[in-house]
């Protein structure tokens, strides 16, 4: 199949997804622009996310940043406007190379790497949006601050290490339903003083709107089923 750059009927997926964005965010009474996609690109190579960008998409988010490295170079030379997020954990030794490719990272949950992008973007005299990822679940194997740690957390990157926290960041238990998950997090980060929550994946992304989510992360509802 040929595909003919920015016409809207391109990748349908995608587009369908946006749609469903869209009419959520308005049933919600909420500005149709209050809902950023970001589009999962992990496992995913380039000539499957060209098409998702010719079809107008332009927030990205990626879960390591080795990965990251070979596709985004080449991909943000040749599209404009490229927001890439990363939504994975990040070890201090690859924040050099994260605050250059990055413009968002929805992981920040702990002191050290906190400690590590504040030095960075310094350095690097660049400013990117930060979320501090909350473990909601308390789950052992998962990342992010406690629930109960959190605002104290917040407070810490602000005023110690000088972070801007843009938001909160989630990611629910997989075998449970997210609703209080969500909640939950809307009510940290207004405890915060966050405006961002960045929760909802494609299982859930409509629910977490309907809980005040700002930033989606929907990738196998885009691409299909990772392998
Ligand atoms: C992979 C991933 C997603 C996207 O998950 P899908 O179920 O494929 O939409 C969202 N958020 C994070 C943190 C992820 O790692």
């Amino acid at each position: 199949m040929i595909q003919t750059a920015n016409q809207p009927e391109n990748h349908s997926a995608y587009r369908d997804i946006v749609g469903r964005v869209e009419k959520r965010t308005l049933q919600q009474n909420r500005q149709q622009n209050d809902v950023c996609l970001v589009v999962v690109s992990k496992t995913h190579a380039i000539d499957k996310i060209s098409p998702v960008i010719e079809a107008g998409a332009r927030n990205f988010g990626e879960n390591r940043v080795q990965e990251a490295q070979k596709k985004w170079p080449i991909l943000k030379r040749q599209y404009d406007a490229i927001k890439l997020h990363l939504i994975g954990p990040l070890q201090s030794n690859k924040a050099r190379e994260a605050v250059q490719l990055f413009d968002v990272i929805h992981t920040i949950d702990r002191e050290k790497i906190a400690v590590a992008i504040s030095n960075e973007m310094k350095r690097q005299n660049k400013v990117l949006q930060l979320f501090v990822q909350v473990n909601t679940g308390e789950e052992a194997q998962k990342a992010g601050v406690s629930p109960r740690d959190a605002e104290k957390f917040v407070a810490r990157c602000r005023d110690v290490h000088g972070l801007e926290i843009s938001g909160l960041m989630c990611i629910p238990p997989f075998d449970a339903p997210p609703d209080s998950h969500f909640k939950l997090l809307a009510h940290l980060a207004e405890k915060c003083g966050c405006k961002n929550l960045s929760m909802g994946m494609s299982g859930d992304f409509e629910v977490a709107i309907d809980f005040g989510a700002t930033h989606v992360r929907v990738g196998s509802a885009v691409f299909g089923v990772r392998t």
